[in-house]
């Protein structure tokens, strides 16, 4: 589509997202609340909405949602009321959804977004309600049949609604990955949204920039990757102003995105509220939080991602771009952290991090928990490079390697051991560099005359002469110092 049509119209975003809530057991009952588990084994008569049976509050969800509302500055709401809203699929066997209507746990708040560029923008949320989720439908195992698996029915869940505040799919990505690191940072959700952990549905409207109203809004769901709720809304977006300059409506509807060819499909007319009809929860009592229950959640809150990201470049002087790497994972940040604790070389601990650690983890699909380094033999190994005894890459490749799996002999004696300690004695490596130009004058007039690619041949005969243990670093210094006082 035309960029001179698309400018014309303003885009209007507001995001749903549901946080699956990592309690033991459901929302309002005692089951199990574990994914993964064989289908139909995690329920019970108030699972499956048998008459006579009631539900009971989950105080753990409640611990959960007041810090997350805590981490957003969102205001808690102290009188809690639930309420019953219809819902006529069978993955709800009681036929409504027991849900926080007009007293959601948290109101208000904001969640802060970064551009790559380093803009910040505040999206404020319209609340926070406690819910219980659905279970799950399995199409197309058996033919021409729907499984059910009840599992996931009652787990639960927290919606968070934002306000219609944001313009673009990279936006919504940066909105969803912020939130993401919060609830992992918080523990409350693993952030997994290709388990659907965390689900989003995106409302999208657009309206020529003059009008003064909001145009339409459809509904998107279904999109189980970060990237593809960007793909589904840039897709929407020029779906919309096609229609609009078509002349035609944009129906109000919930839309689906397909993954495979990129595109939303109509999925059904948008529920009404009048068709929710929420009517109050007779059977739950309201649930008061009061101040003392906020404060005590308040002294277990963790440090907060923007707070490491801001420590890690104030005091141990990342850059921006190795902060925010090293923030994205909560692990990797208080690892680091920890490090900077027991050694000054903060830029070669966060090197250590992302690159050889990194990779390790990555090759074996570990995650840092079960990283076997200790934290002493962790700052030791960085000691040895950053003294000058072992080169990074002999280091890395080397060393790190038999630590792993060593548990007992500190870097320094491996090192020893394996031979691999660099020469830095500077009285030796000068009279290398001098061996090497005077091997070779005719390379050196060459080198003076402007074959400035020589420079690598004289340290490649260098470090050759001295098996590779030459200290890199001095040699290239000495050997520049010599070629600028030879003739
Ligand atoms: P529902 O459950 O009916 O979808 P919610 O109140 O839970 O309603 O969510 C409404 C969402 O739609 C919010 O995220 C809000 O910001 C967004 N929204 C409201 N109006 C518009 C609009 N005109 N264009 C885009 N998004 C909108
Ligand atoms: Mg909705």
């Amino acid at each position: 589509m035309d960029e001179s049509i698309k400018e014309q119209y303003q885009v209007v975003i507001g995001l749903e997202i549901h946080i699956q809530l990592l309690t033991d057991s459901k929302m309002f009952s005692s089951d199990r609340a574990e994914y993964g588990a064989l289908p139909n084994t995690n329920l019970s008569p108030v699972t499956l909405a048998y008459p006579g049976t009631l539900p009971r509050v989950n105080k753990k969800a409640f611990d959960y949602a007041i810090k997350l509302g805590l981490a957003c500055q969102s205001t808690i709401t102290d009188l809690n009321f639930f309420a019953r809203k219809s819902y006529f699929y069978p993955d709800l066997p009681k036929g409504f959804q027991i849900t926080q209507d007009t007293t959601p746990i948290c109101r208000g708040g904001f969640v802060t977004i970064y551009s790559n560029e380093g803009e910040e923008k505040k999206i404020p949320l319209i609340r926070m309600h406690l819910e219980e989720d659905t279970g799950k439908s399995l199409h197309g195992m058996v033919e021409d049949i729907t499984l059910l698996d009840y599992n996931r029915t009652g787990t639960p869940l927290l919606e968070l609604v934002t306000a219609p505040v944001i313009t673009t799919g990279e936006e919504a990505y940066q909105f969803l990955s912020e939130i993401r690191k919060l609830v992992r940072y918080l523990d409350i959700c693993d952030g997994n949204m290709e388990e659907a952990s965390l689900r989003c549905d995106a409302n999208i409207s657009v309206a020529l920039k003059e009008s003064k109203l909001l145009g339409t809004r459809v509904e998107v769901k279904n999109m189980n990757s970060m990237r593809n709720v960007q793909l589904a809304i840039a897709h929407e977006i020029e779906r919309q102003i096609a229609l609009l300059e078509a002349g035609e409506p944009v129906i109000a509807e919930t839309r689906h995105f397909q993954a495979t060819s990129g595109e939303t499909l109509s999925l059904r007319a948008k529920e009404t509220a009048s068709e929710y009809r929420y009517f109050p929860e007779p059977d739950i009592p309201p649930i008061w939080v009061s101040q003392e229950w906020i404060e005590s959640i308040r002294k277990t809150m963790p440090l907060l991602p923007r707070a490491y990201f801001k420590k890690f470049i104030e005091i141990y002087g990342l850059s921006h771009y190795t902060a925010s790497v090293l923030t994205e994972n909560k692990a990797f940040a208080i690892l680091f952290d920890e490090l900077c604790g027991h050694t000054t070389y903060y830029t070669a601990a966060a090197n250590w991090l992302l690159g050889p650690v990194k990779g390790y983890l990555n090759e074996l699909s570990l995650s840092l928990d079960s990283f076997p380094l200790t934290v002493d033999r962790f700052v030791a190994l960085i000691t040895l490079v950053e003294s000058g005894m072992v080169r990074f890459s002999v280091a890395a490749s080397q060393i790190f390697p038999i630590l792993l799996q060593d548990l007992e002999t500190t870097p320094m004696a491996l090192a020893e051991k394996l031979d691999l300690i660099q020469d830095n004695d500077q009285v030796n490596l000068k009279a290398l560099v001098e061996e090497v130009l005077t091997a070779y004058p005719d390379k050196v007039a060459a080198y003076k005359n402007g074959k400035s690619g020589l420079l690598a041949m004289f340290m490649g005969e260098i470090m050759k002469k001295s098996q590779g243990k030459a200290n890199a670093s001095l040699v290239s210094k000495f050997l520049e110092e010599a070629l600028r006082s030879t003739k």
